[in-house]
């Protein structure tokens, strides 16, 4: 596939210019092809509005901070340019893709001194799960959590998440489903719930979770319509016995998981209490779009 016909992006911003996608260049010595060395985040746009956006500047923050680097951009920037990003696509669903780097400089693990950051950001169209998807749930694996111990950080070095994803993948399922320690900490790319006798349960934040903001959004719909939500480990046990599962991320929404492993989850099919949480978030969905929510 080449730059220009990536995935329908008809400009990127690329340290402080807004480029046709074949014409951005980073440099082979920035620190984010070298070491992996940056932090992203992924903004959902629903009727040509940033979703939750001082939720995930808020995230981008703490991951920047995390890695010991100065945010490169103020808030009303970042604004600035997603919504530039949002009007050249023409608005719509959509989401946007953001990067930054520690920057260019010769190969050396410590920090360099006076170095620039790379910024890097574009939106795309958004492509929602297939409508089979939420009428039948998806299938999930078990893995081990391979990963490092800091996965509240929304780094850019994805290989173990990769590597864990595409293991369920190629066991002909949609995500993996990651253990440590006997605990369900998230998914490869989603966080994870599970209900059991009407009450919800995911894992609390801390540094072996990326604090998700279709999480926190899914918690607080709970919290305002008295659906019972635990913030507690989840024990490997509770999972293999949950009336449902679900995966949640900006881009997947609420997705039903009714497989793990080959075994049914609950009845097999999508639970009522996915219906019930699909349809106050699709509701709130609407009043966003609508500008009645932010
Ligand atoms: N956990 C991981 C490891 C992720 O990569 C993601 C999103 O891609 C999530 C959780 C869900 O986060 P959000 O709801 O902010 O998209």
């Amino acid at each position: 596939m080449t730059d220009g016909s990536m995935n329908g992006i008809r400009q990127v911003y690329l340290n402080g210019a807004f480029l046709p996608p074949a014409e951005a260049r980073v440099s082979a010595f920035d620190r984010g092809f070298v070491f992996g060395d940056g932090v992203y985040e992924v903004i959902p746009v629903f009727g040509g509005r940033l979703f939750r956006l001082p939720h995930h500047l808020t995230r981008l923050g703490n991951s920047l901070r995390e890695i010991r680097m100065t945010n490169p951009l103020p808030a009303d920037e970042w604004r600035r340019v997603f919504e530039r990003l949002v009007e050249i696509q023409g608005g719509g669903e959509l989401s946007i893709y953001l990067q930054v780097t520690r920057g260019v400089a010769p190969r050396d693990h410590a920090f360099p001194p006076n170095i620039t950051p790379t910024v890097f950001a574009y939106a795309q169209p958004l492509k929602y799960s297939p409508p089979e998807e939420l009428a039948q749930g998806v299938a999930a694996v078990t893995a081990a959590d391979i990963r490092w111990q800091r996965c509240d950080i929304k780094a850019i070095a994805l290989l173990a998440n990769a590597l864990l994803r595409q293991q369920a993948i190629d066991q002909g399922a949609a995500e993996a489903i990651l253990v440590r320690d006997g605990v369900v900490t998230e998914g490869a790319a989603s966080n994870i719930f599970v209900v059991k006798s009407g009450r919800l349960v995911t894992a609390p934040k801390g540094p072996f979770i990326l604090p998700g903001i279709t999480r926190d959004l899914v918690v607080e719909i709970a919290r305002a319509n008295s659906i019972a939500c635990d913030e507690l480990p989840v024990k490997i046990e509770m999972l293999r016995s949950a009336d449902e599962v679900w995966l949640t991320s900006s881009t997947k929404e609420i997705l039903p998981i009714t497989r793990i492993d080959g075994q049914p989850v609950g009845s097999g099919k999508p639970g009522p209490m996915h219906a019930r949480m699909f349809a106050l978030y699709k509701e709130y969905k609407q009043a966003f779009i609508q500008g009645k929510a932010d």
